[in-house]
């Protein structure tokens, strides 16, 4: 029998930084949404107690480093599963670019092994163990859009963007989430996107005032440390994109644009600063 559980990337309509908390996570309120961009994860039954992975990416760990395991290791560690599992893990994510991947990855394993496991765990279970592999891990789980507080793992589900394209574009940077946080001064941020002005955008169903509600105050962070991010939101932003911005801690810059042709645009107009290009949708 073999599962199949899609594993979709996530960017941040709005990401702020409230404060730095004593165990050393920060205080978060982001919201963010699904886009369809997938990685593929399929699972079979070994026929013994094995867990292994495999992909087609040269980019990503295959051992006890990568999240998908780490979620099979945990679900059997709690729950006293014998049985093994191999999953085979198609990535279409770019790898640490700010677009979730692992988390994703992690949120489809837990889910796809539920179901083959038979465990019978609720999503709210799930989320739960989720918050164990990661901040961003819960919101997956669940996916759609929501606004995550606390560290990322308290959820509270908001109504999808109205459907428009999504441009993304990662410049050949690798950038570590720790490193960007490790540089962030939380008590000298000036500026702070509002995550209730996301929201009502959301619930008003307005596309004009969800690119104006965009913010994330890890931009300037991330834009100190690799001014090529800043630009390449600058070369967006003059292609005509509606809203630009940097996904989670980066270096992967997003353009919502609501016409096709616009859109197209702007893609062949990035062909020339940026080699990994894609144009997807908001789940809608
Ligand atoms: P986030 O937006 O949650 O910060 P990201 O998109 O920046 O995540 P990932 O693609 O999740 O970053 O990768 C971050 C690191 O996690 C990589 O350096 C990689 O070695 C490791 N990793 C572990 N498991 C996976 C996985 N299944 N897919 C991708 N990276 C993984």
């Amino acid at each position: 029998m073999y599962i199949y559980e899609k594993a979709p990337a996530k960017i941040n309509l709005m990401l702020d930084v409230l404060h730095k908390r004593n165990d050393g996570f920060h205080e978060v309120e982001m919201i963010m949404t699904m886009v369809d961009l997938a990685d593929r994860l399929t699972l079979s039954d070994p026929g013994s107690s094995r867990i292994s992975l495999s992909s087609q990416s040269g980019y990503i760990p295959l051992d006890d480093k990568n999240l998908a395991v780490r979620a099979a290791r945990l679900l059997r560690q709690r729950f006293g599963v014998s049985r093994g599992v191999h999953m085979h893990l198609e990535k279409r994510i770019p790898v640490a670019a700010g677009l979730a991947g692992g988390s994703s990855d992690a949120a489809a394993a837990l889910r796809g092994l539920n179901r083959l496991w038979e465990l019978g765990l609720s999503m709210a279970e799930l989320e739960e163990l989720g918050a164990e592999l990661g901040s961003d891990v819960p919101f997956c789980v669940r996916g759609g859009t929501a606004l995550a507080t606390g560290r990322g793992e308290r959820l509270e589900e908001l109504p999808n963007p109205p459907r428009c394209w999504v441009i993304l574009a990662k410049p050949p940077i690798n950038v570590s989430t720790a490193d960007v946080y490790g540089n962030l001064k939380a008590a000298e941020i000036d500026v702070h996107p509002s995550a209730s002005g996301m929201r009502q955008a959301l619930e008003r169903g307005s596309f004009a005032d969800v690119c104006g509600g965009l913010g994330n105050v890890l931009e300037d962070v991330t834009l100190k440390l690799y001014p090529d991010v800043g630009r390449l939101k600058g070369v967006m932003e003059h292609l005509g994109a509606d809203g630009v911005l940097m996904s989670g801690s980066g270096p992967t810059v997003f353009g919502l644009v609501s016409k096709e042709e616009k859109a197209k645009r702007i893609c062949n107009g990035l062909r020339g600063f940026c080699a990994e290009v894609y144009a997807v949708r908001t789940l809608g």
